[in-house]
């Protein structure tokens, strides 16, 4: 008879709101009973629990086991609880100690034979789980991934009994710090300017994403969160009916990790919050491996104005649309817009982590810092697109958060998909209502689009094919709303490019990624030195005191807004494009030259 309590961790958008697992052992007719709103993974839980425990050599006690999984009105999901349970089930028979529980929080799904396996979601967990100031026992390939939360304490195992050895103390643990081993190598010098980058996060007109349910647990274990638990002696466990040989509790401990950087200041309460785009910080021009790996602007031929378009909309984070006949490498561009993009910083680096690694494709440790790149078919449902379900699960715009949403085929997406967009791109951020609970995702991403010119696609193409009347054209265009294309900054024709320039590309070789890379972060840290944000995301009042036009300028944007029928939006948005050309030509003021270029790049307004 005995009660035991284990802390571990739930899902709700992008938090992990803590579970408490209760496991209470009375006599009675032997049961194992489980309760606490839990899903149909979670209930058979029980049976892989009993096998776990009973193949590791265990009792399985022969009592009525009832088995709480609190807050009861939390959705429970997944097979996350079973070490818990099962840890809980050890402790309340005795097998295990059970005072030394307190200081740790549990994660991972059992199989039958004992072995932990991973989880989706395991760094929203660790951010909460270091916040809380407790040691988290998890599966070993969970590990890399939690180890990028700067200090957290991990014990990764690859077996129950491991776990158990280590709580029973057979042997001290050997603590190392995984932060250095993994968080340094992989934010390199962005971390220097964390503590500066975080200390923004306050100002910032953010939107709060922590949900309400989250317990600041901190205070009460203030005394111990980072202290290394002291061995126990090897009694507990040798008196109990599974006997560990030194050899495995050697073997198992051996493996065991505790990160200790009690010295770091990093504050993960600033995780959970968005701020607006870019921090006051200077961004380094280096060259990610991923970028000399993958795609370069260098395999595409001609097309130099679109590639220009291309490094404005990168210096000032603009949203972009190409219109174009089909064939013409409009989505070979797109696919090459991450490789001249400026590397996230560490805290865009988390958001965009924790996103990632509660979707069903979970995150990849080799994506730290690397901006993400989201191209969703235009088939895709409105779940799909901006996220849903009955717990619900973050849609491609949050996965394309602090990066780059490509839609190809712009006007066949669904409509009503479409104009959920507009809300994301002027907040960045969604919400999602479910009859339960409300979630809010991150969702600030730059839109490239593409879009043929006409239902059959050749519309001005030299080769005549195009019989399209000018009625179903303009039905086709009007599939993408009028507000909708007001939040896209520049849209631009892509044109066929000749055989010879195709064969040939240019004679002195096209220029690289990471040489148009170099041009597009010094203008961005320009704009961040100006403003602590990209030229995009500058408000009506900055776009006044900043994108500031002479009287010749002010002469042909007013004609251009008269003879386009420029809307006070688009009028913002051209201002914000030509600061960005300025930037990029070092240039202090806006000049003439710089607006009209901004002006060529509303194409759509012109034929409307
Ligand atoms: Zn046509």
């Amino acid at each position: 008879m005995g009660l035991a309590v284990i802390f571990s961790r739930g899902r709700s958008g992008i938090q992990a709101p803590q579970v408490l697992v209760e496991v209470h052992i009375a006599n009675g007719l032997p049961c194992l009973n489980m309760v606490g709103l839990a899903e149909t993974a979670v209930k058979e839980s029980k049976d892989r629990v009993r096998g776990a425990l009973l193949n590791s050599h265990f009792d399985f006690p022969a009592q009525r086991i009832t088995v709480n999984l609190a807050p009861a009105d939390l959705p429970k999901e997944g097979g996350r609880f079973d070490l818990a349970i099962a840890l809980g089930i050890l402790a309340a028979s005795e097998q295990i100690p059970l005072a030394k529980l307190a200081d740790y929080e549990c994660i991972g799904e059992l199989s039958l034979g004992g072995d932990l396996r991973p989880i989706k979601g395991v760094l929203p967990i660790a951010i909460q789980a270091f916040k809380a100031g407790r040691t988290l026992i998890l599966p070993k390939e969970n590990s890399a991934e939690a180890a990028l939360v700067k200090g957290i304490k991990l014990i990764p195992a690859s077996h129950l009994l491991e776990v158990c050895a280590y709580l029973s103390g057979a042997k001290s643990s050997v603590p190392q710090n995984s932060d250095e081993n993994l968080s340094k190598d992989l934010t390199s010098e962005l971390n220097t300017d964390s503590a500066n980058n975080l200390r923004l996060q306050s100002n910032a007109t953010s939107t709060n994403i922590c949900s309400k349910n989250i317990n600041y647990e901190t205070d009460k274990d203030s005394e111990s969160p980072l202290t290394i638990p002291a061995p126990s002696s090897n009694k507990d466990i040798s008196s109990k009916p599974n006997t560990l040989t030194d050899a495995d509790s050697d073997k198992a401990t051996d493996n065991l990790i505790e990160s200790d950087s009690s010295d770091t200041k990093f504050n993960i309460d600033t995780v959970t919050r968005i701020k607006p785009s870019l921090n006051k910080e200077t961004l380094v021009i280096d060259t990610p491996a991923y970028i000399i790996e993958e795609l370069d602007f260098a395999d595409v031929h001609g097309q130099y104005h679109v590639k220009r378009a291309f490094e404005i909309a990168a210096a000032g984070a603009h949203n972009l649309l190409l219109i174009g006949p089909p064939g013409t490498g409009k989505s070979m561009l797109a696919a090459r817009l991450p490789s001249i993009l400026p590397l996230l910083t560490e805290h865009q680096a988390q958001e965009s982590a924790a996103i990632a690694s509660i979707s069903d494709q979970g995150f990849s440790v080799a994506n730290w810092l690397k901006p993400p790149y989201r191209a969703p078919h235009h088939t895709a449902s409105a779940v799909a697109l901006v996220g849903g379900g009955s717990n619900p699960k973050p849609g491609e715009i949050s996965l394309a958060h602090n990066g780059t949403l490509f839609l190809d085929e712009l006007p066949e997406f669904d409509r009503k998909v479409l104009e959920v967009l507009r809300e994301p791109l002027e907040s960045g951020h969604i919400t999602i209502s479910r009859a339960a609970h409300q979630v809010d995702f991150p969702a600030r991403f730059q839109l490239i689009g593409a879009m043929n010119p006409c239902p059959c696609g050749y519309l001005g193409d030299s080769s005549g094919r195009c019989h399209c009347t000018s009625e179903q054209v303009s039905r086709y265009r009007a599939k993408v709303s009028g507000p909708l294309l007001d939040r896209i900054d520049m849209h631009l024709e892509v044109p066929r490019v000749s055989h010879d320039v195709l064969r040939r590309g240019a004679p002195e070789g096209e220029e690289s990624s990471a040489s148009i890379r170099t041009r597009v972060i010094a203008a961005r840290n320009l704009a961040l030195a100006r403003s602590g944000k990209a030229n995009s995301a500058l408000s009506a009042k900055e776009v006044k005191q900043i994108c500031i036009l002479n009287e010749a300028s002010h002469e042909l944007l007013e004609k251009a807004m008269t003879k386009f029928g420029l809307s006070h939006r688009a009028y913002h948005r051209i201002l914000k494009l030509a600061r960005t050309i300025a930037d990029l030509a070092n240039a202090k003021d806006i000049s003439l030259q710089h607006l009209s270029e901004a002006i060529s790049y509303r194409k759509l307004d012109r034929t409307k």
